[in-house]
């Protein structure tokens, strides 16, 4: 089975383990190097970006982030993750550091405050079955693409209308929203297919387990 680990500085974890497992995969948690090392593919989890980028930067992290994100190890980020992955963020703290490499301008917070949470239906390409059940907790949308992205989903109706929420861009995937919140596991069943066909073709943290 791939090995997919979850960033475990903060933020939701244990949800992301236990989909990851109902899906296959072997999850397990990062927080040192060598644990970064060892993955085929990692989940960057929802939290808050600026306490995790703090904490990936105090564990000696953030820079081995960066490499192998840069590398081409197959990433997914929700909501936090999302913001840790984008290379610009807008409405962040002077100074926040993100892990960067996906190609996007995102806006933290954006969805407003009175708003703090809502859910709502979206249809993401890549993944069967009619949309998926969106749930957005002070959630960040996607302002910005650049050439290499492919929007995967926007928000249909309602004052966030048309705005951008899953993207992929190669080996990153993001959503602003929390599939690991809902039951449904077929963003990370797409996220695992991904990273089982890196691996398949000996793009993961090592190339030589390719196929075993
Ligand atoms: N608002 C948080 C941030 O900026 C993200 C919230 C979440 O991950 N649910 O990091």
């Amino acid at each position: 089975a791939p090995v997919i680990g979850v960033l475990a500085l903060q933020g939701d974890v244990r949800e992301h383990l236990a989909v990851l497992r109902d899906q296959g995969a072997q999850a397990v948690t990062v927080r040192r190097p060598e644990e970064l090392a060892a993955v085929d593919g990692l989940v960057v989890p929802g939290g808050e970006s600026t306490t995790m980028a703090n904490l990936a930067s105090r564990f000696g992290l953030l820079q081995p982030l960066r490499e192998a994100v840069a590398g081409g190890l197959p990433t997914y980020g929700s909501c936090a993750g999302m913001i840790m992955l984008a290379d610009t963020v807008l409405d962040a703290p002077a100074g926040q550091q993100t892990i960067g490499g996906l190609d996007v301008t995102v806006r933290r917070n954006a969805f407003g405050r009175q708003v703090d949470s809502f859910e709502t239906e979206v249809e993401v390409a890549g993944v069967p079955g009619g949309p998926v059940h969106a749930v957005f907790i002070r959630a960040p949308w996607v302002e910005e693409v650049g050439p290499g992205v492919e929007v995967l989903g926007r928000v249909v109706g309602g004052a966030a209308d048309g705005k951008i929420v899953a993207v992929r861009q190669g080996h990153l995937v993001a959503t602003s929203f929390h599939p690991e919140l809902t039951g449904d596991p077929r963003v990370h069943a797409m996220f695992v297919e991904l990273v089982r066909a890196a691996r398949a073709r000996g793009l993961g943290s090592d190339g030589a387990t390719a196929g075993a």
